[in-house]
This record gives C-alpha cells, structure tokens and sequence, in this order.
C-alpha cells in the first residue's frame, strides 16, 4: 500500500488498481479538517462516499476538480457531516450550468429503507417544490437520482447489503451509531459502514463494537475507524480502541478525528488517516 500526497488534480479513473482519497478526515465539529468523507476509485469507476456540509468546499479544495464530476454517490446516514452537501449536489447537477439539462443524473447506490428515510427527513423540503416534473407533478428522489440498488445478503448476525459497481465491489453493514443509550444494533437508527472489494474496511460512525471489528479484522488488510479522542457515546473513543489486540490496531487508520490531533499518542495504530492524499492498494 502507498500513500501518495496529491500535488495535482486526481484521476477518478486508474489502471484498475483500488484507491481510496479522502476529501476530509474531520469530525463533525472539527475545522482543522473537512468533514470525512472519501472517494473510492478504481479502473474507470468511482463512488463519492457521503458529502457533509464542507463537502461543497472541501471537493474542489482537495481534488482540484468540480463537484459535478461526481457521477455515484453512496451516503453512510444521515448526519450533517455525512450529508449535508447533497442538496448543493443534487440542485447544482440539475440546475446550473450550461450543461445541466443534458447532464445525466447523478447515481446512488440506495436501499429502499434508507431511501425513504434520505428524502422525507433530509432532502424533501428543499428539493420537491422546485419545479413541476413533465407529468405535473412536484418532484421526487427519482428526478434528481438514478438508483442503483444493493442486495439483502444477510441479517444475521448484522445486516450486510452487497453491490457490484462497476469494477468496485461494496460490502455495506449496519453499524450502531445512535441513540446514545446503548441499545443492540438492531434497535439503533440506520447507519451503515463500507467493506470494500474484500480488503479495505471503513467504518462509518459507530460505537466501539467488538462484534463489528471481529468480523472483519482477519479478511480486512487495513481498517480505517472513526475516532473521538475522549469517551463518546456515539463513537467509538481512543482509549476503546486501544484495548484491541496489537494484530489488529496495527492495521488501523484513524479518521473522523477532532481537531488537535497531533497531541494524542497513536503509537500502535497505523496512523492518523491523511486529508488529500491517496490510499492506493496495489
Ligand atoms: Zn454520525
């Protein structure tokens, strides 16, 4: 694995290797950094995972390119760092810019359930009342995005969605990041990480969740995981995740970090995930 700083504007196609570029490394309150949020590119696909309110800003910022480059989105919950850009996205892509009649719509790998849950709480109240589609009628989820559907593989003993795009394979699993009573995943609100391709495992938010590691510590080459530096109930906190074993932390990134970072001790980790460089896996 490499770490490449980006001196340039990024390639969002590849020689078919998988590469992972993060827009922002911050948490949600964070300002040294942009909120996280990550690219995955490979061969001559790529999907923009989450687009939080910094999204707007940290996209051109960090890739050199503009947003409407962004062909396929996939949205982790519903969190204003994880998107609170999409609106932007989704108006600008329609709307603005010579091009933007001709331009095809954006995709978003979606289940049905969250589906629902992204537009009657999120999206709705800015996007619906826009215009009349051809039909006469106020728009909807599917005038602004292409669908593109995951599959159930299994609920027991986490819900775990599936999807080929492209060239990329996605392993999409339920997390336990809210309420902050610690009920069972089951019981928790959707939220969900990614496991790409077989090999690269990114957390989402979450608690500290053993059970989750567990399942992916011994398939996943390297695990980047969400971190808050002092106990949180929402997130999984520094200390919980030092108490792992040594086999696994060494293959750990740690990203959606506050601000300050470089005063914690992170010896044993494999680092403090980097902002604007690309994670290529070869
Ligand atoms: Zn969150």
């Amino acid at each position: 694995m490499k770490i490449v700083q980006l001196n340039d504007k990024l390639e969002l196609q590849n020689d078919g290797t998988l590469e992972v570029f993060f827009i922002g490394t911050g948490s949600a309150f964070a300002q040294e950094h942009y909120h996280t949020n990550f690219l995955i590119v490979k061969g001559n696909d790529h999907i923009l995972v989450d687009f939080g309110a910094t999204g707007p800003i940290a996209f051109p910022t960090t890739t050199g390119r503009p947003v409407t480059d962004v062909e396929t989105l996939f949205i982790t919950h519903s969190h204003f760092d994880h998107v609170g850009g999409v609106e932007y996205l989704a108006l600008l892509n329609r709307y603005v810019g010579m091009t933007a009649l001709e331009r095809p719509k954006m995709k978003m790998i979606i289940n049905e359930q969250y589906q629902r849950i992204l537009w009657e709480m999120t999206l709705r109240g800015g996007m619906e009342w826009n215009e009349v589609n051809r039909e006469g009628e106020r728009l909807t989820f599917t005038d602004f995005f292409e669908i593109i559907r995951p599959s159930l593989r299994t609920s027991v003993p986490r819900e775990i969605w599936e999807v080929q795009y492209g060239s990329i394979k996605l392993e999409i699993f339920r997390t336990n990041h809210l309420p902050a009573q610690p009920f069972p995943w089951q019981q928790s609100f959707v939220t969900y990480g990614v496991f790409i391709d077989d090999r690269i495992f990114i957390s989402g938010d979450t608690v500290f969740d053993t059970e989750l590691i567990a399942m992916y510590s011994d398939r996943a080459e390297y695990m980047f995981h969400d971190c808050s530096f002092m106990p949180n109930p929402v997130h999984a906190s520094l200390p919980e995740l030092r108490t792992l074993p040594d086999e696994v932390r060494k293959k750990i990134f740690l990203v959606h970090y506050p601000d300050k970072a470089d005063q914690h001790d992170f010896s044993g980790f494999a680092g403090l995930t980097k902002q604007g460089y690309r994670y290529v896996f070869d």
